[in-house]
C-alpha cells in the first residue's frame, strides 16, 4: 500500500485552537448519531423561522426528501434582517477591486438596504416568485446583492461564472429557461477590462430573454438594446430601501447552479431556502470556527458552489465579515493575495489546491514580503490536496500555527460533508479526515458492499442536499441514488475513497478515474501525489489507459517546476520515485512533460480530456475549459515523443 496512506504524519490541534473553538468536545460525533435530533437542534438554535416546521424530515417520497416540513423561512432574513438589529454597523462585505485604489466597506445595515432596493427593482421589472434570474457578473458586491434580492422575493437565481464564454452562458440561460439576466458593463482581470455586457449580447442572440439589467462598474462603451436593456441605477431610481421579506416554504427553491463540468456536461443542481440555510450556516461556524471578530476570505468565485455557500450564504447567515476580491491572484504582482491578507487582517482563508500549487511554483519569497500573522485557520477545497502542497500551505502561509482544514463536498451536497473540526480533529496531510457531525459517510465496493476502499457514499439525507436536477428528475434519481441490500436509499458521490485504520477518509479521485492495474485499484490522486512529492514536479495528472493484459496502465502528464527541464533521465527518476513511494504497479508506462494541464474554469484538472487524447477519441464538451488551446499543445507533446 502507498506510504501516503500508512504515514503517521499527524498534527494535533494546538491548545489555543482547542480552547477557542466552538466545538471542543469529541463527543459531538456520538451525540450527533441521532441525526434528526441533531439537525433539529441546529435549525432551532441557529436559524430563525417565520413559522416553525412540523417535521424535521419527510422521507415518504425519497430521494425527493423534504426538510423542515411546513416551516416558513427566508434565507435573507437570516443573512440580513436579524443582524441589522444587533450589529447593523458591523462590516458585512469588504470589497477590494483589482485596481488597488478601488475598494468599499459595506455594513450589514447598508447591505440590507441595497438588497431591499434591488429586490424592489426586480419586482418593478416584473420578476415574480419562482422566476429564474440569471446573474452573470464579476466579483463585485452587486453580485451577492443581486442573489439576495432574488431570494428575498422568492425568485430563483442562476449564477453563471463571469469568466464563461457566450456559448456556455447561452446554454445555461436556455437550459434554465430564464427570462431575466443581471450583468455589468465589465470588470477588471489582470489589468484588462473583461467586457461582460458584450459577451451577454452575443449569448442572447440565441435566447428568449426579455430583460437585461446592467450594472455600471467600468464606464466602458456598451450597447443598450431598446426595450430589453436597462441600467441598474436607473431601474432603482426612486425605489424604497425597504422590501418585505417574503415568508417562503422551507422547500422553496433558492437557486439553480450548474456543476463545474469536470466529468462531462454540467448538471443544473437545485437548492432550497430551509435546509441549505441550516447546513451552510453550521458548517461555516464549526468548520472555519468563525467568530464575530473574524475576517473571512474564501477566494472561490461566487459563480461556483463554494462561493454560494462560503462567500455568501454561510458567512452572512453567521453575521461575519467577508472579503471579496475582484481580480487575479497574481496581479499586479505574484504577492497580491498575501498583500490583501496583510492589508485587511484576514483571519480565516479558504482556497483551492490549484492555487496553492501555483504559489508553490512561484516560490515562498513572495510570501515572506508580508506579515500574515492575522491568519489563524486555513482551508482548502476542490481537489485532493497532495501532502506536499498541504505542508507548504501549513508552513509558509500558516507559519506552522494554523490548522489546514481540507473540506470535501460537491455542488450537489450544498455544504461541507467531510472535514476536520479544528478544535478536536487531528490532521493528516492529504486526508479530508472525518464526516461532519450528523452526517453518516461510508464506502462501497463495486458490488455495493461496505468496504474500506471504493466509492464514497452518504448513508443519510442531510439538510443542504440538492433536491433535484433542474428539468431532469429521472437523472436525479438514477445517477445518484441506489438501494442497498437492506432497502436503504444511499447517495453515491461518484468519488473514489479509502478509509484508514483511524477511520480517516482519503479522496483518491473520481470513481471512473480509479485505475485497475493487474487487479489492484489505484486512485489517480495517489499516483499524482507521489509524482508531486518529487522536487522537480509542480503538477501532475494521471489517467488509466486500457491495456490488454494488465487491464489498465497509468499514464502521467507532468508539469515541471521552474528551473527543471524535461529529459530521459528525469523521466526515469520519476518512475523510480513512484516505485519507491507506492510500488511497481503504480509506475506510469509513459510520462509526458507538458507546460499546462487542461483545467476547468474552477481550476480542476480535466482528466477525461487527457484520456480522450491518449485513446485518440473525440474530446467531448470543452466549454468549461479555462484554456482550450492546451488540448492542441498536449497533442503536440505526445506526437513529438
Ligand atoms: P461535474 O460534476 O460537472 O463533473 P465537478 O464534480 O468538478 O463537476 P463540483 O461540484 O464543483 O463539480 O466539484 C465537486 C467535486 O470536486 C467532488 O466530487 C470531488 O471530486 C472534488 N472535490 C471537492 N473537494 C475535494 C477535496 N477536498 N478533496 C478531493 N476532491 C474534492
Ligand atoms: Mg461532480
Amino acid at each position: 500500500m502507498s506510504k501516503k496512506f500508512s504515514q503517521k504524519d499527524v498534527y494535533e490541534p494546538s491548545e489555543e485552537t482547542r480552547r477557542y473553538a466552538w466545538v471542543n468536545n469529541e463527543r459531538i460525533y456520538e451525540m450527533a448519531l441521532d441525526y434528526l435530533t441533531f439537525w433539529d437542534s441546529v435549525a432551532k438554535n441557529d436559524i430563525e423561522w417565520f413559522e416553525p416546521y412540523r417535521e424535521v424530515l419527510d422521507s415518504s417520497n425519497a430521494p425527493f426528501y423534504r426538510w423542515f416540513v411546513g416551516g416558513k423561512i427566508n434565507i435573507t432574513h437570516n443573512c440580513l434582517d436579524r443582524h441589522v438589529e444587533t450589529k447593523g454597523d458591523k462590516t458585512a462585505i469588504i470589497w477590494q477591486g483589482e485596481p488597488e485604489n478601488e475598494k468599499e466597506r459595506i455594513t450589514y445595515r447598508e447591505l440590507y438596504r441595497r438588497v431591499c432596493r434591488f429586490a424592489n427593482a426586480l419586482r418593478a421589472l416584473g420578476v415574480r416568485k419562482e422566476d429564474v434570474v440569471t446573474i452573470y457578473m464579476g466579483m463585485v458586491p452587486e453580485l451577492p446583492i443581486a442573489m439576495l434580492a432574488c431570494a428575498r422575493i422568492g425568485a430563483i437565481h442562476n449564477v453563471v461564472f463571469g469568466g464563461f464564454s457566450a456559448t456556455a452562458l447561452r446554454d445555461r440561460i436556455n437550459d434554465a429557461n430564464s427570462k431575466v439576466v443581471v450583468t455589468m458593463d465589465g470588470y477588471y482581470r489582470r489589468g484588462k477590462v473583461i467586457e461582460t455586457k458584450r459577451i451577454v449580447d452575443k449569448a442572447l442572440e440565441g435566447c428568449n430573454v426579455e430583460s437585461v439589467v446592467v450594472l455600471e462598474r467600468i464606464g466602458n462603451d456598451v450597447n443598450m438594446v431598446d426595450g430589453r436593456d436597462v441600467w441598474w441605477h436607473e431601474l432603482e431610481e426612486g425605489l424604497p430601501n425597504k422590501c418585505e421579506c417574503k415568508a417562503l416554504d422551507s422547500e422553496h427553491t433558492l437557486f439553480i447552479l450548474y456543476t463545474s463540468g469536470t466529468t462531462g456536461k454540467p448538471k443544473g443542481v437545485l437548492h432550497v431556502h430551509g435546509g441549505y440555510n441550516v447546513g451552510t450556516h453550521i458548517t461555516t461556524k464549526w468548520v472555519f470556527d468563525l467568530k464575530d471578530r473574524d475576517v473571512f476570505w474564501c477566494t472561490a468565485d461566487i459563480g461556483w458552489i463554494t462561493g454560494h455557500s462560503y462567500v455568501v450564504y454561510g458567512p452572512l447567515s453567521n453575521g461575519a465579515t467577508v472579503l471579496i476580491y475582484e481580480g487575479a491572484p497574481d496581479y499586479p504582482q505574484p504577492d497580491r493575495w498575501w498583500s490583501i491578507i496583510e492589508q485587511y487582517g484576514v483571519t480565516v482563508f479558504y482556497t483551492a489546491p490549484t492555487a496553492i500549487r501555483y504559489f508553490m511554483k512561484l516560490g515562498e519569497e513572495w510570501l515572506k514580503k508580508h506579515n500574515l500573522s492575522s491568519l489563524r485557520l486555513l482551508g482548502t477545497v476542490g481537489e485532493t490536496i497532495d501532502p506536499k502542497a498541504w505542508k507548504w500551505y501549513y508552513k509558509y502561509v500558516g507559519n506552522e500555527r494554523c490548522p489546514v482544514i481540507d473540506t470535501w463536498w460537491q455542488t450537489e451536497t450544498g455544504m461541507i460533508i467531510i472535514a476536520p473540526l479544528p478544535g478536536i480533529t487531528k490532521l493528516k496531510p492529504g486526508s479530508v479526515t472525518l464526516p461532519f457531525p450528523g452526517i453518516l459517510v461510508n464506502i462501497r465496493d463495486e458490488d455495493g458492499n461496505p468496504a474500506d476502499s471504493g466509492e464514497l457514499v452518504i448513508m443519510n439525507p442531510w439538510p443542504a442536499m440538492f433536491r433535484n436536477l433542474w428539468g431532469e428528475p429521472e437523472r436525479f434519481v438514477k445517477q445518484y441514488w441506489r438501494l442497498d441490500g437492506s432497502g436503504r436509499l444511499i447517495y453515491y458521490a461518484e468519488d473514489g475513497a479509502r478509509r484508514d485504520g483511524d477511520g480517516y477518509y482519503w479522496i483518491i479521485g473520481r470513481i471512473d478515474e480509479v485505475l485497475k492495474v493487474s487487479g489492484h485499484r489505484l486512485g489517480s490522486a495517489e499516483i499524482e501525489s507521489a509524482l508531486i512529492s518529487h522536487e522537480a514536479v509542480s503538477e501532475a495528472a494521471v489517467i488509466g489507459k486500457p491495456h490488454e493484459i494488465k487491464g489498465q496502465v497509468p499514464i502521467a502528464f507532468v508539469v515541471l517546476k521552474t528551473g527543471y527541464e524535461p529529459s530521459v533521465k528525469l523521466e526515469k527518476d520519476l518512475k523510480t520515485h513512484v516505485r519507491n513511494e507506492i510500488g511497481a504497479i503504480a509506475v506510469p508506462e509513459e510520462i509526458y512533460f507538458v507546460e499546462q494541464l487542461p483545467k476547468t474554469r474552477s481550476g480542476k484538472i480535466v482528466r477525461r480530456i487527457l484520456l480522450a487524447i491518449e485513446k485518440g477519441e473525440e474530446i467531448g464538451d470543452i466549454t468549461t475549459l479555462e484554456d482550450v488551446t492546451v488540448v492542441e499543445r498536449i497533442k503536440d507533446v505526445r506526437r513529438a515523443k
